[in-house]
């Protein structure tokens, strides 16, 4: 089922008494979620992800725009004839029922003509159950279940009724590492295997970018950028974007463009035709450095000092600062077989242009170049 946001804004009068403008919690979203896809809407707390969230389930109604699944104009549809399965982060289970009952619960709601046969609705149920393997569950109580085994019911749940879009508000934020990556891939399989059209929230990028066949970047209401995970990567539109996908993260410089060349503090580090001159923040991934030779003679290197390298196995990170840069440290991340011992006070770098982007210094957005 394909979802389609249609200048879709929803505000909220402040909370505080002091400022009365209204929050903008989500502002004129206008995108289209495609048939079985897996959509990652990510940002920092408090960005309008759960509220976009509401939205579409229906439980929070807009202030203006439209929502349509498929063709159908859902805008004024009560959430419970939407047909939405919804998952979120406090598994919400009633704990005085058993496993296969809390699976149960939203058929036997069902009322009238599409109401199942009780031997149709435990076959459904488990159906549901073996698909998020739980079956061996099926009898026990919430509290006698582990967080990652209460969301899978969680999820079996929302799935039972079988729902024409599954929403999921941050489901893996109360798991502890391991349980949290066992069970996005969990979620990944039965979302392929059902095609069910899913949105998932998070604030956690790295979630976002593994899970997602599309992520949303979202601030304060708005979107910032829609893309395949990789291709936002790769291509951020603005600063905002290039420094909240990546670990470790993006490394930002204060840098100008005179002549066609990008300087970062005094060192001129790259042409970049079709640049005018101008004051520009300089982001390079940590993938985008290159160890120059100590006995190098090169115009085109980026000389920093060195603090330490940490040894990760097939890569090592090399951490050094530059009085240019604007965080505290830069992490550069080489293979561990081109790197040289770390004797030296200073490390110089070269760049790898396509790991570099430029963002205008008072509009934060991209600046391309040719390289
Ligand atoms: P997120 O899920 O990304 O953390 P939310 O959608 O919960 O963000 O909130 C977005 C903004 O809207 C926040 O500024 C929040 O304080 C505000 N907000 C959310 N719900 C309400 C509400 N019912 N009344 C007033 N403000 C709200
Ligand atoms: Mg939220």
């Amino acid at each position: 089922m394909k979802v389609v946001l249609q200048n879709l804004t929803k505000t909220f009068p402040s909370r505080n008494k002091k400022v009365h403008a209204d929050v903008v919690a989500v502002n004129n979203f206008d995108f289209e979620i495609a048939d079985g896809e897996l959509i990652g809407l990510l940002g920092p707390s408090g960005c309008g992800k759960s509220t976009a969230l509401n939205l579409i389930c229906g439980l929070l109604a807009p202030t203006s725009g439209k929502i349509f699944f498929g063709d159908d104009d859902v805008t004024a549809l009560p959430p419970e004839n939407r047909g939405v399965g919804l998952v979120f982060q406090n598994y919400a289970l009633y704990p005085h029922l058993t496993v296969q009952q809390n699976i149960l619960f939203p058929l036997q709601n069902v009322k009238g003509a599409d109401r199942l046969s009780k031997a149709d609705m435990l076959a459904r149920a488990r159906e549901v159950a073996g698909l998020v393997q739980i079956d061996e569950l099926m009898e026990r109580r919430p509290s006698e279940l582990s967080g990652g085994q209460q969301q899978r019911v969680a999820i079996a749940r929302a799935l039972v009724k079988t729902p024409r879009i599954l929403l999921l508000d941050e489901p893996l934020s109360n798991l502890d590492a391991r349980l949290r990556l066992q069970t996005r891939e969990e979620l990944r399989r039965i979302q392929r295997e059902t095609q069910i059209t899913t949105v998932f929230v998070t604030h956690d990028q790295e979630e976002a970018m593994s899970i997602s066949d599309t992520i949303v970047v979202m601030r304060s209401g708005v979107v910032e950028q829609v893309g395949k995970p990789q291709e936002v990567y790769d291509s951020p539109v603005n600063l905002f974007v290039a420094k909240f996908l990546g670990t470790p993260p993006i490394n930002v410089f204060k840098g100008k463009v005179i002549g066609e060349t990008l300087f970062i503090g005094d060192d001129a580090v790259l042409t970049v035709k079709g640049v005018t001159n101008r004051e520009v923040y300089v982001g390079i991934r940590p993938e985008g450095f290159t160890l120059a030779d100590s006995d190098a003679v090169s115009d085109n290197l980026l000389r920093c000092k060195l603090n330490r390298v940490e040894v990760m196995g097939r890569d090592v990170s090399v951490v050094s600062t530059h009085a240019a840069s604007e965080s505290e440290t830069i992490r550069a991340i080489i293979d561990a077989e081109s790197a040289p011992s770390f004797n030296a006070a200073e490390v110089g770098f070269t760049v790898k242009p396509a790991k570099v982007f430029l963002f205008d210094s008072r509009t934060e957005k991209r600046v391309f170049f040719e390289v």
